[in-house]
C-alpha cells in the first residue's frame, strides 16, 4: 500500500508516520508513505495557498490550483490516479468497515484542509469521498489524514506481526475485544483469571469469546445488535446472564 498525503504541514505527518509500527514498517518497504507540501505548488511568488471567500465572510479558504497542480504532481509521481480522500467534517463518519473497504486499494492520496475548508470545485473535480473522523470540528486535516493513515497502514500485509492481530480488535467483526492482562501475576491485590493460567487454549478461547460479547453488551449494546452471533454466541451470553463463571 502507498499513502500520498496533501498537507500544508508534511513535517507534522513525517513526524507521526516515521514513529513506531508504522515507522518499522516503512523501513522494511511493507508500506509507503508520503507527504507533499501543497505550498510547493502555488503560481503566486509569494507562494501563498489561501484566499479570502467570495462572497465575504470569516476565515481564509485553500486556493484551487495549488491543490490540484499537487495531486496531479503525485498522479505522475505514481503513474496512476490514487483513490482521492478529502478529510472534512462533513464526510462519512469514520468506520473500521471503511477502512477495511479502503485498505483494498493500493493507492489512496489523503488531502488535508485547513482554514475555512478548501474551494469546492476541488471536491467536485477530484474528490472521490469526504471523511470525518467525528461530528465535531478540529483547525486542520492532518490529525484526521494521520488517524486515517494509521488505521489504513495496519491492515497492510507486513505491518503487524501477524493478521490475527487486528482479526481480533475491537470492532473488525463487529464486537469489541476481550480484556488483556500481563505480568505480574497479581496485582494490588487483583490476579489474573485463572482460566488464563491454565494453559487450555479451548478454555482460554471460549472465556474470551464469552468476555467479548459482555463487554459489548455492556459497552456498546448497539454493536451487539447489528453482530452476527453464532448459536454458541447467544448460549455464552446466556450463560453469562444466567451468572455462570
Ligand atoms: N468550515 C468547515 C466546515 O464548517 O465544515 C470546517 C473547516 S475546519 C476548521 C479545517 C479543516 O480541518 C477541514 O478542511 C478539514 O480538512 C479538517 N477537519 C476539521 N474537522 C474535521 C473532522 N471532524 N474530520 C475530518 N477533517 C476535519
Amino acid at each position: 500500500m502507498r499513502i500520498d498525503l496533501l498537507t500544508l504541514f508534511p513535517d507534522m505527518c513525517e513526524a507521526v508516520m516515521g514513529e513506531s509500527i508504522i515507522g518499522r514498517a516503512r523501513k522494511k518497504g511493507a508500506l509507503e508513505v508520503h507527504c507533499h507540501q501543497i505550498r510547493d505548488y502555488t503560481y503566486d511568488k509569494h507562494n501563498r495557498v489561501d484566499d479570502a471567500p467570495y462572497g465575504g465572510g470569516m476565515g481564509m479558504l485553500l486556493l484551487a490550483e495549488p491543490i490540484a497542480a499537487c495531486f496531479e504532481g503525485v498522479c505522475a509521481q505514481l503513474g496512476k490516479r490514487p483513490r482521492l480522500i478529502y478529510m472534512s467534517p462533513q464526510g462519512s463518519v469514520l468506520t473500521q468497515e471503511k477502512i477495511k473497504e479502503l485498505a483494498q486499494y493500493e493507492n489512496i492520496a489523503i488531502l488535508c484542509g485547513h482554514y475555512e475548508g478548501i474551494d469546492e470545485r476541488i471536491i467536485d473535480a477530484f474528490v472521490d469521498e469526504q471523511i470525518s473522523i467525528g461530528d465535531y470540528v478540529l483547525t486542520g486535516g492532518e490529525l484526521p489524514a494521520l488517524v486515517l493513515a494509521d488505521a489504513l497502514s495496519r491492515m497492510a500485509p507486513g505491518v503487524l506481526s501477524d493478521d490475527v492481530c487486528f482479526e481480533e480488535e475491537s470492532h473488525f467483526s463487529g464486537l469489541l475485544e476481550y480484556p488483556h492482562y500481563t505480568r505480574p501475576q497479581v496485582f494490588q491485590g487483583e490476579s489474573v483469571p485463572e482460566v488464563l493460567l491454565g494453559g487450555n487454549h479451548g478454555e482460554i478461547e471460549r472465556w474470551r469469546r464469552r468476555r467479548a460479547l459482555e463487554i459489548t453488551r455492556r459497552c456498546r449494546p448497539d454493536m451487539l445488535l447489528k453482530a452476527s452471533l453464532t448459536p454458541r454466541d447467544l448460549d455464552l451470553l446466556e450463560e453469562w446472564m444466567d451468572g455462570g463463571e
